[in-house]
């Protein structure tokens, strides 16, 4: 379905065959102002403060101008989504500008997110609004120095321009201030892109892609061939398990985990809908589309996962020369890293160094389960527990910062049962072969006191809509030590307040 013409030009929606990715332009926008970035982005691309800052670099940033030796392109895949096969997806409104040598030697794509339309945007405008442009901007770097794989954020813009949405509180089409993220990773590769050029039985662009990939981003994998396939799929197996490990341990819900959203090299991306649990609640989904089956809630986010992972196997089957018992050793590795990450991140948020016995297994399970029956913060319950593991003695009621993580009235009766699991969890930390002191210490290096909650992003969104920015630099700065005791900042560890309890993330577009 190739249409002729410039190709540099032409955003017409169409499939596109043969090819992995398509040439264009950004659209460019009438008023772009820099409205944040990350200066530890600055300096991992080795880039500064100031030429960030400048006229010329935000036009660049906008999509308004090109860099020399920038091809900009937008990428082609497919996807499965909520479950069914979509077919070609491919960047609607992420454009690339290239890849940047950075010090170390190390490349890295700069991607505008929101940069006008492209042959994969269908009938949707290829634009983003502020409010999710806030949200990815944030939560990217966040992620990032709570120590979660993920793609990062540059910078974001303010483009000028007005973007028509449907509000999805009411559903009434509503003009919102636009903008445009500049995301930066080493590839935004997904499991999609594997899946549309074998969907297609185009074999020679999946082999042609399989090698690019093992070249670039796993060359101790070796030449292609068979084996070197089946390593590459048994790799991302093993990081994609790590990844959802990691959320599970910091309450990350990402809300639309389609395999288009799946990052090949184990990283977090695409934040839309995403949201942090709140209350501990398995059945929880910040994605308001996802209402019905809550496929993408956070207790399926392991299973979701492996599906995917299935997904990816079934794409490369071909390279793997059609062996089943090549893709069961991939979600074998997935479910053995799985459960081995899941057991140590939580054995370390409890201060132990290891889950040793089945009763070990027991009390995280019994954790969960008392968590779940009845609204108890998440972050606040397990930041709390250093307090608690310094106690000289084992505690006879229930200390008051567990009681502050409940958001309601508990019966005592709950009482009585997470005291008694309190108690049996403290006696256990005794037979640790460190002293409380330390414990204590290493529990607060991986229970974080800030995570990006809903309401904080909501409030920071709110401002910036009344042209405030502030408060968008400030919760950057809150998120860059989110192990730290920040003195003057315990707002932003506070429970979610009620005005912000069923308040949805935010819409994917
Ligand atoms: P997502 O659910 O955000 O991962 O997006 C799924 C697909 O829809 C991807 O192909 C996106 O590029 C595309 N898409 C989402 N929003 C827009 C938009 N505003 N304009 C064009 N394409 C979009
Ligand atoms: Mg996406
Ligand atoms: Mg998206």
């Amino acid at each position: 379905d190739s249409t002729p013409g410039d190709p540099l030009q032409d955003a017409r929606p169409r499939q596109v065959h043969g090819a992995l990715w398509s040439k264009v332009q950004p659209t460019p926008v009438p008023a772009p102002r820099l409205v944040a970035y990350s200066k530890e982005v600055v300096e991992l691309l080795g880039l500064d403060e100031e030429t960030l800052r400048s006229a010329g670099f935000v036009q660049v940033l906008s999509g308004n101008a090109l860099w020399p030796g920038m091809v900009p392109y937008a990428a082609n895949y497919g996807g499965h989504q909520f479950g069914n096969w979509a077919g070609q997806l491919g960047d609607g409104r992420a454009i690339v500008l290239g890849e940047l040598l950075a010090p170390g030697g190390k490349r890295y794509e700069l991607q505008l997110k929101g940069a006008g339309r492209t042959p994969y945007s269908r009938r949707a405008d290829g634009r983003a609004v502020l409010r999710s442009s806030i949200r990815e901007f944030l939560c990217s770097e966040a992620m990032h120095h709570l120590g979660v794989p993920t793609t990062r954020a540059l910078s974001l813009v303010a483009t000028g321009d007005e973007v028509i949405r449907d509000m999805f509180y009411d559903g009434h089409p509503q003009a919102e201030p636009g903008a445009i993220v500049c995301r930066v990773a080493p590839s935004f590769l997904r499991f999609g892109n594997f899946e549309l050029c074998t969907s297609r039985g185009d074999l020679g662009l999946l082999q042609q892609l399989a090698g690019y990939t093992l070249k670039h981003f796993f060359p101790e994998l070796g030449e292609p061939s068979k084996e070197s396939y089946a390593a590459f799929f048994r790799e991302v197996a093993r990081r994609t398990a790590r990844l959802i490990a990691h959320w599970q341990a910091v309450g990350f819900v990402h809300g639309v985990m389609n395999t288009d959203n799946m990052s090949i090299l184990g990283l977090t991306i695409d934040y839309g809908p995403y949201g942090w649990v709140d209350d501990f609640n398995p059945g929880w989904t910040p994605n308001t589309t996802d209402a019905q089956e809550h496929r993408y809630r956070y207790g399926n986010q392991p299973a979701i996962g492996m599906w995917n992972v299935e997904r990816l196997g079934m794409a490369l089957f071909p390279l793997l020369e059609e062996q089943e018992a090549l893709v069961e050793e991939g979600l074998a590795e997935y479910q053995r890293t799985f459960s081995v990450e899941m057991s140590q991140r939580f054995a370390a948020k409890l201060g132990l160094s290891t889950l040793e016995a089945d009763a070990d297994v027991a009390l995280v399970n019994d954790c969960f389960a008392w968590l779940a029956a009845y609204e108890t913060d998440m972050t606040l319950f397990f930041r709390g527990l250093s307090q608690v593991v310094t106690a000289p003695e084992v505690p006879r009621e229930l200390p008051r910062v567990v009681r502050n993580a409940f958001y309601g009235e508990v019966p005592e009766a709950h009482v009585a049962r997470v005291l008694e699991w309190l108690t049996a969890w403290w006696q256990r930390t005794r037979r640790e072969d460190a002293p409380p002191e330390t414990l204590a210490r290493r529990m607060d290096a991986v229970n974080p006191k800030y995570v990006l909650r809903n309401w904080l992003a909501q409030e920071a969104i709110d401002a910036a809509h009344a042209g405030d920015d502030s408060k968008v630099h400030e919760l950057l700065d809150v998120m860059r030590r989110p192990f730290d005791e920040q003195p003057g900042r315990e707002a932003y560890a506070a429970k979610r307040p009620e005005w912000a309890r069923s308040k949805p993330g935010c819409s994917a577009l």
